[in-house]
């Protein structure tokens, strides 16, 4: 079985990674560099997207930042899941409320900005603080504002005014103003829905972000109550897409009431802990779920936390004797993700002493939510 993955960083590797043992093959569309390349290898091909789209059996993608005519073509050829109309909802905050709205899913309350004026109506209608997030094109927090008094709206509007200049001239650029929803923690549900409509659903993760960054996720013990509520929301959601694939979708939680953030229409950082955590990962049930495979236990086999490696950020070798290392062979940057920890333990109390320990091994200013999850768990 031959895939196309559109994109080509760290999610389409370890697509790869959990597809060879099922002699899944994988190849990726750079969307940079707009050529075909091996996701491990980084080897790139010598045909070109259009060749690629003709000859593999199923096309994916580990990113809903695509452009309008590739989309188009991958949907044309009727092998393309979660297919297009999956990723246009969850790359653009527009089409995501809409949808939300549509389907009676609890969200925050938005109000969509194209100009001057609607910012004014906005800052004046709704309570501050409030979020601005641009409609697409934004991630780990990059795209996205805080105004806290109307003091600072001209200030924060030349900047959108200029993010706006920037923004991608095929399609037109909103932004949504959203009010600050006062979360007592972040959770996400990831699950898979395969083609003859069934669905698998790992258990809910807990998720610690820094400056807008996910830092930490953590899979322990869960409210079931709260499974459930999460898992109301992703049935409704993947049924009205007909999603054929690996669904992330993060949750506020207002004191035991999940209100949606965001979805995803592909695998998800959150959801790394299943490499080690779970008895299928969920870059294997993405791949059985688009590949007409039958889909795999999304079971917590054990605690499980998911550390991110970001930016220049060093990991002493120590750490291999406590914890599993992902490493996804790119050159440190600022604020990129470089690699993530995958912590095991026996029991939630465990966990959390395991991660203190883990804390020894690396500086706080580089890994700054460890503590703070392993509190949690004691
Ligand atoms: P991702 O990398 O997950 O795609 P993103 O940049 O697309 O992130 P969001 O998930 O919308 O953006 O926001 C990033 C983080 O900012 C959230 O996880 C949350 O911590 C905070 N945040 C976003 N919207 C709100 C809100 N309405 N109220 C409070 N906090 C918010
Ligand atoms: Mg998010």
């Amino acid at each position: 079985m031959q895939v196309l993955i559109l994109g080509a960083g760290q999610l389409a590797r370890m697509m790869a990674l959990a597809g060879a043992p099922l002699n899944i093959k994988i190849i990726a569309y750079d969307v940079q560099t707009e050529s075909l390349v091996h996701p491990v290898t980084r080897e790139v091909f010598s045909h070109d997207l259009e060749y690629g789209i003709a000859n593999v059996d199923v096309i994916t993608a580990e990113l809903e930042h695509i452009a309008p005519d590739i989309l188009n073509i991958c949907q044309a050829s009727g092998k393309f899941y979660p297919g297009e109309e999956a990723i246009l909802a969850g790359g653009n905050r527009c089409k995501e409320k809409v949808l939300l709205d549509k389907l009676g899913v609890n969200n925050a309350r938005y109000q969509i900005i194209a100009n001057r004026d609607d910012f004014d109506v906005a800052v004046a209608n709704m309570s501050l603080p409030m979020v601005l997030k641009s409609a697409f094109g934004g991630y780990d927090g990059k795209g996205q504002w805080r105004l806290k008094t109307p003091a600072y709206a001209d200030i924060i509007w030349q900047d959108i005014v200029k993010f706006l200049a920037a923004s991608h001239k095929t399609e037109r650029q909103y932004i949504i103003a959203e009010e600050f929803v006062k979360f007592h923690r972040e959770v996400s549900l990831i699950g898979a829905r395969s083609q003859n409509g069934s669905i698998a659903i790992y258990p809910l993760t807990e998720n610690i972000h820094v400056d807008g960054v996910l830092n930490v996720s953590v899979s322990a013990s869960e409210d079931t109550a709260l499974q459930a509520q999460a898992e109301a929301m992703f049935e409704v959601i993947a049924v009205a897409l007909n999603y054929i694939g690996v669904l992330a979708i993060e949750f506020f939680d207002v004191s035991g009431t999940l209100m949606v953030n965001e979805i995803a229409p592909r695998v998800h950082n959150s959801g790394h802990w299943t490499q080690q955590g779970a008895e299928i990962c969920q870059f294997e049930n993405h791949l059985r779920a688009v590949c007409s495979l039958p889909l795999g236990s999304t079971k917590r086999i054990r605690p499980t936390a998911m550390i991110n490696i970001i930016g220049e950020a060093t990991v002493p070798i120590s750490v291999m004797s406590i914890a599993h290392v992902h490493w996804y062979d790119k050159e440190p940057r600022l604020g990129r993700k470089i690699g993530h920890i995958n912590l095991c333990a026996f029991n939630d109390k465990q966990l959390g002493e395991s991660l203190k320990v883990l804390a020894l091994h690396l500086t706080k200013d580089e890994f700054p939510a460890l503590m703070v999850a392993a509190e949690n768990l004691s």
